[in-house]
């Protein structure tokens, strides 16, 4: 592990392409189920859903891949990206549709693409296009599934209309085809505690989860949740008691899962919340000194896998 505390997803991209690998969002004009044909969005969802920093989903995803990698190129001295279809559920559209769209990630400097969807959006004849992808091109091949808790109760309470069945299912599906998977997961939703985080960090594990996303919950104007936030009906926990879900939920992953992120991040314009009022580099800052000095990393309690957890049975043998 080349940061001590956790498996640092920029870290796990130098070691597998052998330079600087970044992820490049692109917007597609696409929805989600929820706000189509079921009951609305997610309790703490905006109208853009996570598309704060894609460009317009008018612009074609030619346009989009080209005009950011020369941005982040730019910035950041990259020259291999990762097409990231980031917003929305990307596999909620029509089958011809969504294999055109992902042809059209077929750019040079291109070396995979990651596509974010719900648990209850995974269909074989998605898989089977990107797997012909894969073959074609030699793409790597990433889904991102949004899982949140594994608190299934809190599922239903914020309106996710799926709860921890349809995951585990999408998530076996997308392994058999040999897919890597990245799950998002957010430790402060209400009505969630550490345990929650624990139980989320052991069943990720069972899963083989390859990536993980956390991000700490932020309130958006317009959204269920600035309501009860406004009324006082929703407290968002401390970041004290953040950070101890995030340290207790990195010590049982599995060490070999990578992080990609352990804070959401929301524009100050269209929230009423969003981590504490600071930058999340400076309380990712605070997190890692936490860990140092608590002599904590990732993996420290992963001994529950394998067999490993009949041996508290026989702790005098
Ligand atoms: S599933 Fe995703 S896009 Fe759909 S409402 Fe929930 S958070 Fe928003």
């Amino acid at each position: 592990m080349g940061n001590f505390f956790y498996r640092k997803y920029s870290e796990y991209l130098k070691e597998v392409y052998g330079e600087k690998v970044y992820k490049i969002p692109v917007n597609l004009p696409v929805l989600c189920p929820n706000r189509v044909e079921g009951s609305g969005p997610c309790a703490f969802c905006g109208d853009v859903a996570t598309g704060f920093e894609s460009l317009s989903n008018q612009l074609s995803v030619s346009r989009q891949i080209q005009t950011n990698m020369e941005y982040i190129g730019k910035r950041y001295k990259a020259e291999k990206f990762i097409v990231y279809f980031q917003n929305f559920t990307n596999t909620y559209m029509p089958l011809e549709e969504f294999e055109t769209y992902m042809n059209q990630a077929d750019l040079p400097n291109v070396a995979g693409i990651s596509v974010s969807t719900r648990p209850d959006c995974i269909r074989a004849e998605y898989l089977d296009v990107l797997d012909n992808i894969r073959k074609e091109k030699g793409f790597d091949i990433t889904v991102e599934l949004g899982l949140q808790t594994v608190n299934y109760k809190v599922l239903n309470k914020i309106n996710r209309m799926h709860t921890l069945g349809e995951y585990i299912d999408a998530h076996l599906m997308v392994k058999k085809y040999g897919f890597k998977v990245c799950t998002h997961m957010m430790l402060n939703l209400p009505g969630t505690d550490i345990d929650d985080a624990i139980e989320g960090a052991k069943i990720l594990s069972a899963m083989k989860t390859d990536f993980v996303k956390l991000h700490s919950l932020y309130i958006l104007k317009g959204t269920p949740f600035e309501k009860d936030y406004l009324s006082g009906d929703l407290e968002v926990c401390s970041f004290e008691e953040y950070t101890e879900r995030v340290i207790a939920f990195l010590e049982h992953l599995d060490p070999d899962t990578v992080v990609e992120r352990l804070f959401g991040r929301a524009p100050k314009e269209k929230s009423v919340f969003e981590n504490w009022g600071h930058s999340w580099r400076k309380l990712q800052g605070i997190l890692e000194q936490k860990m140092f000095e608590e002599g904590s990393f990732q993996g420290k309690q992963y001994n529950y896998l394998n067999g490993k957890a009949v041996k508290k049975f026989f702790q005098n043998d």
